[in-house]
């Protein structure tokens, strides 16, 4: 059984497949939390503070997650909604935390459904959890977007960077890059050792850096900074397209 916060169709915001129509698939749970992204949200009339996807994170959300545990209805489902679109897009699974459910069984033989489609799948983590590419071999057909956290999460450097969790997806799966949402200020303290330090982990990945932000506002507070700042270093940059375009507005 996994928690489904959301599905739509769209086009996806970020990363390297940044511009591509995507049909996504939302899952619910995360093993961080990050409340250095200082998205503010209230759980009943109290204020707290999480990551733009904070519905997706924080459990007092669950009544609103949908339980996944009849795979072949949820593959029905997804059938139905490939036929409406007329074409087979590419697939995002992002959350909250997707690799939460990697030894899942209704979740791995969902991933199994599309991969026989031949559809290309992205899971978007946060690298943490080590994945057995042995016991479940269709997750080396995927593409991995290792969004890993920096300090400016404010998560604990043991929680938020696992060395063999990074190392597992660099040597087993057939296409993975980096990931970093920077601010500004970041930038100027330490971005650039914090990104060495985990890129060094798997050498050969590329780098994307992206603009930290859930609103237009807080985008254009940063996204000079990291358009500089990728220049600088030769990393490369993407913008949150969808962001830009909605706004905060949430499931386009
Ligand atoms: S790891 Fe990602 S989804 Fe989880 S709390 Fe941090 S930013 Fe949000």
């Amino acid at each position: 059984m996994f928690y489904l916060v959301e599905e739509f169709f769209s086009i996806q915001g970020e990363g390297k497949y940044m511009g591509v129509p995507s049909y996504f698939l939302r899952t619910g749970g995360c093993n961080l939390n990050c409340p250095g992204f200082n998205t503010k949200y209230f759980i009943n009339s109290k204020e707290k503070r999480g990551c733009d996807t904070f519905f997706a994170v924080d459990s007092a959300f669950k009544n609103r997650w949908q339980k996944i545990n009849d795979a072949k209805a949820f593959i029905t489902h997804l059938e139905a909604k490939l036929n409406e679109l007329g074409f087979l897009p590419h697939f995002v699974i992002t959350g909250g935390e997707p690799l939460l459910y990697f030894n899942d069984e209704t979740f791995y033989q969902i991933i199994t459904f599309l991969l026989e489609k031949n559809i290309k799948i992205t899971i978007e983590t946060n690298a943490t959890i080590v994945i057995d590419f042995k016991k479940y071999p269709q997750y080396k057909e995927l593409v991995f977007a290792l969004s890993i956290k920096l300090s400016n999460s404010l998560e604990p450097k043991s929680k938020r960077i696992n060395k063999e969790a990074i190392a597992t997806i660099a040597k087993n799966a057939k296409e993975a890059f980096f990931k970093f949402p920077l601010s500004k200020e970041l930038i100027q303290i330490s971005a650039l050792a914090e990104i060495k330090e985990i890129t060094a982990l798997a050498p050969n990945l590329p780098i994307y850096c992206m603009p930290v932000g859930e609103s237009k506002k807080a985008l254009w507070q940063n996204d000079k900074a990291v358009f500089e700042f990728c220049k600088k270093h030769n990393f490369y940059y993407s913008d949150r397209l969808h962001i830009r375009v909605f706004d905060t507005t949430q499931g386009v």
